[in-house]
């Protein structure tokens, strides 16, 4: 049986989550027995015409880049979208908060028209994506997970807790009590709750879990004397493209 053919493809973004492969080390030459690698820009000169599996890093934020992605899903069996830029437009969309015309005059000056640009979008608003890596980077885990799984023809399990769940399993001290703001309770698990563990608050890194709990949310924020203006501002690193203002009024 031959090996399924996969290749790698950046839009906008800090090419961190594919960077991040590159140190995958140990299981790179065991990834290699089962799969063919057939265009990797960071890695690679080659090209190919078609693949069995397409992962695509970054949000969708200019017109040559809806045509582009068009074009490889066209050409792709499986497409997975990488990282939070791809999966929910990422930090990318913060610009889509503000009027597209003024953020390109802040970034570009007079040379704006240079550069066409539309709201950033994350890849299944343009096209079908199969599945999803969450994270910023990506999760190498869950991407050796999904990357076996079509390998294998398997369906991929696929997270959907919030990050309390997983923080509470491992017992770390909830960092709300200690007055500090924390995401955990409407994002989507995965990374073993690694911020909070460390001390730190979760930033929503991984998007919202799909049916995000409003009431538990704004208890469990007025319990800790917190602002809902804060969750809102927090939100918007992540999630500005997924949670409108109008959605979050609820918080
Ligand atoms: S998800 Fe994070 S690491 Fe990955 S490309 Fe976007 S900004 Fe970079
Ligand atoms: S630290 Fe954050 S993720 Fe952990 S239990 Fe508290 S609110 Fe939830
Ligand atoms: S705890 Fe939150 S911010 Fe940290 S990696 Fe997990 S989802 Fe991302």
């Amino acid at each position: 049986m031959s090996k399924p053919r996969v290749a790698f493809f950046d839009f906008t973004s800090c090419e961190g989550c594919q960077l991040n492969k590159l140190n995958l080390e140990d299981d790179l030459l065991a990834l290699l027995d089962i799969v063919d690698i057939v265009e990797f820009r960071e890695a690679m000169d080659d090209k190919a015409d078609s693949y069995d599996i397409a992962f695509i890093e970054g949000s969708i934020s200019s017109p040559s880049c809806v045509e582009r992605i068009h074009d490889i899903r066209r050409r792709s069996k499986f497409l997975v979208a990488l990282g939070a830029c791809a999966v929910q437009g990422g930090i990318n969309a913060m610009k889509n908060l503000h009027p597209t015309d003024w953020v390109k005059e802040e970034v570009y000056g007079e040379d704006k028209y240079l550069f066409p640009s539309i709201p950033a979008q994350p890849v299944s608003a343009v096209v079908k994506v199969d599945y999803e890596i969450r994270g910023c980077p990506m999760s190498i885990p869950e991407f050796l997970h999904v990357l076996k799984s079509i390998a294998i023809g398997r369906n991929p399990e696929i997270i959907d807790y919030a990050v309390c769940v997983e923080c509470k399993l491992k017992e770390n001290e909830c960092v709300l009590d200690k007055g500090m703001f924390c995401l955990g309770p409407i994002t989507r698990a995965g990374c073993g709750a690694i911020c909070p563990e460390f001390g730190q608050y979760c930033t929503g890194c991984r998007g919202l879990v799909s049916n995000v709990n409003q009431n538990g949310a704004v208890d469990m924020l007025k319990k800790h004397g917190l602002s809902t203006k804060e969750a809102v501002k927090r939100m918007d690193m992540f999630c500005a493209f997924d949670v409108s203002r109008e959605t979050i009024g609820g918080l």
